[in-house]
């Protein structure tokens, strides 16, 4: 179990008593040494797997999680979402606690805050009505209620985008609203959660009960509230393992900052404190790259930043390239994806990571028009897709029927069943034209081919027989229970929030101008460092290869005033520090992307709410990418988690 670690992080596998803090920068091995650290306990008898609580940030990272735990043999442990535990144990004790079901979550948020302010007499447009409704849930997590909102505004030196007396009324009233309405919000839920575990001691201490130890990565976003739950599921006991990187921290705006993983100590004095500082993840270059940047850090963050040391052999040079415009970027990303597949790059070992979720559509077109598959999604919700849904159902019809089904009539072994029971579901050999639902559809289903491919392949290798189709339909069962979904074999397009913790072979960053890195209302110097924190978790990503690219135009043709990232000066070659010298313009070691002769792109398929999904058809919608009722792009990570809590729910449905 400890095979595989360096030293340090064996001593954070071993150290299973008391409070243990592991700071370290990106790729350092946080999350392995922290699964290790549960699975060893678990093997030592230490850790009872269902009295474990691993918590973590995106779905997808706690999938991760509980793929390497299955792997290391530590089936049972909760690794789970903060918002999923929380939504859990709301969803239990609700009736005990409050009685009756637990009160619906609101779908249309900002239309209840419009409703708010139109009583409130406010004449807002769209955009003030994005910033009232970020307003609100800042003030939300960070347990600001409405009448102090305006002293916590002063407090905490925010920009508040409008007079904080207005916000308040409009925040009071819409919370009345939803009251009136029988509704919670997204943010409710973790609210609620501690609410009843903080009124409630007798239900405070079944959960405690029933929790023992508590593993938390990624610490360095926990929000005040995050951490107030964290407080009530411990109790007065210390069996704690925080792992965070406080030049990681890309969620502020739900009031995270790092002071509670670098204040570990002073609220936890005999706490184990371990640093990793050797990076496993990334080449030297990459490595070297992800110094620099943030070498120009301020902040307290920075203050603690830990210089990381590659521990990989060398690679290549990160690649700059400026085009002339975004159309340009998204083709000569594609071709350079296309080359890298070609010469033996999986395709689900490559990324495009970009700051907002606007951005992708361009580079899905991209990339079918490269004829390179793709994956937008999160794998983690492969399960609850509507067609691996439907796809279950026939497959596990087509078993029990087994030999009697006309569809498998002709049918040698699992991999041509499978073909065929999915044939009968719209799935072909050949992936669909165009982007967008169709193509994500099959891609879904061909990740089941190949996951039968791999069973069946693995099944004669051991020298065992053929697996059925009920072998195939157990296997979805029990991968669909662990969350373990197959590989999407794709390329993977993600904002940078939602790409922390992950790693690639190869990594694209897109659209590095201003306006873009650091975004066009990151205005306070707290937020540019935020940005550039963001910008350092992207570059953290890659393994091997590294590409940095920015495009001077909009569109082809435009008038090319963007410029490339401030965080790049003195990085990318040809550059100054200052950027006096970093003016775009053919200096050494830039790249020079074609330009696609400004041709324009049509758009193929229905245009999607970027936030739900939806296909939108109202005009306004469709040039905002967004549906009138759903959040805009200003808190991405925040909408991210929505989308999260929101499939959790419709799993908790059924
Ligand atoms: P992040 O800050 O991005 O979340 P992390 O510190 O959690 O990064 P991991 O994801 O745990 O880092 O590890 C990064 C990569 O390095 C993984 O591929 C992991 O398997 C590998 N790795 C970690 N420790 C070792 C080690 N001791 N030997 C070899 N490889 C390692
Ligand atoms: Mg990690």
């Amino acid at each position: 179990m400890l095979e595989g670690l360096d030293p340090e992080q064996r001593e954070v596998a071993t150290s299973l008593r008391g409070p243990l803090c592991v700071l370290a920068g990106a790729g350092t091995g946080k999350t392995r040494a922290i699964t290790h650290r549960i699975a060893y306990g678990v093997r030592a008898g230490i850790l009872p797997p269902a009295g474990v609580l691993a918590v973590t940030f995106t779905n997808r990272a706690a999938g991760e999680m509980r793929g390497r735990l299955r792997q290391l043999g530590a089936e049972g442990v909760q690794a789970r979402t903060f918002h999923s535990a929380a939504l859990r144990q709301l969803q239990f004790f609700w009736p005990r606690a409050v009685g009756g079901e637990l009160p619906r979550l609101l779908e249309r948020k900002v239309q209840l805050v419009a409703e708010a302010a139109a009583r409130c007499r406010l004449r807002i447009d769209r955009s003030e009505l994005r910033d009232l409704t970020g307003e609100i849930e800042w003030s939300k997590v960070t347990q600001t209620v409405p009448e102090d909102y305006p002293a916590m505004v002063a407090k905490s030196g925010r920009l508040a985008p409008r007079d904080p007396a207005e916000t308040a009324k409009v925040f009071a009233l819409y919370e009345q609203l939803k009251r009136e309405r029988s509704a919670i919000d997204f943010e409710d839920v973790l609210l609620l959660t501690v609410g009843v575990l903080q009124d409630r001691p007798d239900i405070a201490d079944r959960v405690r009960t029933q929790y023992q130890h508590f593993v938390v990565d990624e610490y360095q976003d926990v929000s005040p509230l995050q951490q107030r739950l964290l407080e009530l599921w411990l109790g007065d006991r210390d069996s704690l393992c925080v792992v965070g990187d406080a030049s990681q921290t890309i969620y502020s705006f739900t009031g995270a900052t790092p002071d509670h993983l670098l204040d570990f100590r002073t609220r936890h004095p005999g706490a184990t404190i371990v640093k990793l500082v050797r990076d496993y993840r990334s080449t030297p270059q990459v490595v070297h790259l992800a110094n620099g940047l943030l070498s120009q850090a301020a902040g307290r963050a920075a203050e603690h930043r830990l210089e990381l040391v590659s521990q990989r052999e060398a690679g290549p040079e990160p690649v700059y390239t400026e085009y002339a415009d975004e159309p340009s970027e998204a083709e000569g990303t594609a071709q350079r994806i296309r080359s890298l597949v070609d010469s033996g790059v999986p395709a689900s070992r490559i990324a495009v990571l970009y700051r907002i979720n606007a951005q992708s559509e361009i580079y899905e077109q991209a990339l079918v028009d490269a004829g390179v598959p793709y994956q937008l999604r999160g794998a983690e919700r492969f399960f609850e897709r509507p067609e691996v849904r439907e796809a279950g159902v026939a497959l596990r019809s087509a078993a029990r029927f087994g030999g009697n089904d006309t569809l498998l009539d002709g049918a040698v072994g699992l991999p041509s069943q499978v073909r065929a029971v999915l044939s009968g579901k719209g799935w072909t050999d050949e992936p669909p034209a165009g982007s967008g639902a169709v193509r994500d559809r099959w891609e879904s289903l061909m990740a089941l081919v190949r996951l039968a491919e791999s069973l069946s392949a693995g099944r004669s290798a051991s020298g065992g027989e053929e697996p059925t189709l009920a072998d195939f339909v157990a296997e979805l069962d029990e991968r669909a229970n662990a969350q373990h979904a197959p590989t999407v074999e794709g390329v993977t397009l993600a904002s940078l929030h939602s790409a922390k913790g992950l790693e690639w072979d190869a990594v694209f960053l897109v659209g590095l101008t201003e306006g873009m890195m650091p975004i066009t209302h990151a205005k306070s110097d707290a937020q540019i460092e935020e940005e550039r924190r963001l910008l350092y978790v992207g570059v953290t990503r890659a393994r091997f290869h590294l590409h940095l690219s920015w495009a001077l135009s909009r569109s082809p043709g435009g008038r090319g005033g963007r410029r490339p990232s401030r965080f790049l000066n003195g990085l990318r070659p040809g550059s100054s520090a200052s950027g006096a010298a970093g003016r775009p313009g053919g200096r050494g070691g830039i790249e020079h992307g074609s330009t696609s002769g400004g041709r324009s792109r049509k758009r193929r398929g229905p245009v999607r709410c970027r936030v739900c999904g939806r296909s939108l058809t109202d005009p306004g919608e469709v040039k905002l990418m967004r549906c009138e009722g759903c959040p805009s792009d200003l808190d991405e990570a925040l909408y991210e988690r929505l989308r999260e809590w929101r499939s959790e729910r419709a799993k908790q449905l059924g």
